[in-house]
């Protein structure tokens, strides 16, 4: 097990975003919390929403007094590609699951457990790759156990469900982005819902102006600055439909005929079938000169504030910004461009319709064509694209920031 060593951060710094008053509350929040042993688990420190999530939060809380500690699971290839299979299990594909994947998960944890040398007041687990150690520890579980579940398990595989409901059932509380994700059958000991956030102090999300986005956009990575770009920044995922981006972008293509498509996405570790699905998109895009995809394989830089300020150039600088999921837990990336003021273009799924009001501040979608519809509206209409974004802002900063997040999980604590 890694362990992600992250300085304490004051939730003072959050002060001109939400006022002197909201500070206030978070610290009275968290002053009976102070020196409570905080243990997050979860399975990459690099890629990905969580391990986007959990550097801010696991930084304010040690900031409030809290002992927080972040570990990242180790395993071999072959425990990812399983639990990549569960991740897409509880995301509603249909997986086999069987005896010897159990015996994997669990030999492969049983060589995680160095940090449980120690009492924790509360373990925050992350997703199902670090469920099952719960069930590995019998006597010794010390503290309460949280499942914090991201993905959209609103209709997830009987397999998938079956193959954790022994550890989840055990915790203490199982926390879903939304109510729609409550898996029955599963019956921890409650059941919370709490939205995800973005950080508004990240280099991602600091302000980068247009004009200066789009020249990095140019001499970075050679996208012509003077004709339209749309972007969608992802992993290489089929829920994340990058196949379903290129065709909505080429019937956007007979509308609008200088238009430009970037696919921008960095390969996860715990996500082995990103470079298989990267190809697929690669080969479906054919020779077309006006499709840049982008990745950690080639042009994509793999130092992380390098990376941030690239995603945040192309959420920053392009002239639509879409994600076409299928599925989608809540997709911080949707928050990250609604934040830079962008026009998003975004499917009518999970989390995403609580952050885009379909027409007032974004578009959501249920199909190509409807995303090609759209797409095409908003590069023909500057206007529309300029007061849809004003809005997007606004709806997340009184929503989706890292302070409002950081009391739901303080509230949640104390809860117990
Ligand atoms: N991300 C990134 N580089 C990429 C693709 C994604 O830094 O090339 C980040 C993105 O900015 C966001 C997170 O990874 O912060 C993805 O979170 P989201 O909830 O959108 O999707 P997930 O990958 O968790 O399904």
């Amino acid at each position: 097990m890694r362990r992600v060593v992250l300085a304490p951060k004051a939730i003072r710094e959050y002060e001109g975003l939400i006022g002197e008053e909201a500070v206030g509350a978070i610290e009275e929040l968290a002053a009976p919390l102070r020196g409570a042993r905080v243990l997050h688990l979860n399975a990459t420190a690099y890629g990905g929403g969580v391990a986007e999530l959990l550097p801010s939060l696991v930084s304010l809380k040690r900031g409030l007094g809290l002992e927080v500690e972040w570990r990242v699971l180790s395993g071999a290839s072959s425990f990812f590609e399983l639990t990549k299979r569960l991740h897409n299990g509880l995301q509603g594909m249909d997986v086999e699951l069987e005896l010897a994947h159990r015996a994997l998960y669990l030999s492969t944890l049983e060589r995680n457990m160095e940090v449980f040398g120690r009492d924790w007041d509360f373990v925050v687990v992350h997703d199902p790759q670090p469920a099952g150690l719960v069930g590995l520890l019998d006597g010794r579980r010390t503290g309460h156990w949280i499942w914090r579940c991201h993905v959209d398990t609103s209709s997830p595989a009987a397999a998938a469900v079956e193959f954790l409901a022994p550890d989840i059932g055990s915790m203490d509380a199982a926390v879903y982005s939304m109510p729609e994700y409550a898996i029955p059958g599963l019956d921890p000991g409650r059941t919370e819902f709490v939205l995800p956030s973005i950080d508004p102090l990240t280099p991602k999300n600091q302000p980068l102006s247009r004009s200066l986005a789009r020249q990095i956009l140019a001499a970075r990575f050679g996208l012509d600055p003077d004709r339209p770009i749309v972007t969608q920044v992802s992993r290489f995922d089929p829920w994340k439909d990058p196949l379903g981006v290129i065709d909505a972008y080429r019937e956007v293509k007979r509308r609008v005929k200088d238009v430009q498509l970037a696919l921008v996405g960095n390969l996860a570790e715990d996500d082995p079938q990103g470079g298989e699905y990267h190809a697929k998109t690669v080969q479906y895009a054919g020779s077309d000169p006006d499709i840049y995809i982008f990745s950690t394989l080639d042009l994509l830089s793999c130092d992380e504030l390098t990376h941030a300020l690239e995603i945040n150039a192309f959420q920053s600088g392009s002239d639509v910004v879409v994600q076409k999921s299928t599925r989608e837990g809540f997709g911080l990336v949707v928050a990250e461009a609604m934040w830079k003021r962008a026009a998003v273009v975004a499917g009518r799924v999970g989390g995403i319709v609580e952050q885009i009001e379909d027409g007032v501040n974004g578009y959501l979608v249920s199909n190509v064509e409807e995303c090609a519809e759209r797409v095409g509206e908003l590069l023909e209409k500057p206007a529309l694209r300029q007061q849809m974004g004003a809005l997007a802002r606004e709806r997340v900063r009184e929503r989706f920031i890292t302070p409002r997040h950081l009391a739901d999980y303080l509230t949640l604590l104390r809860s117990f």
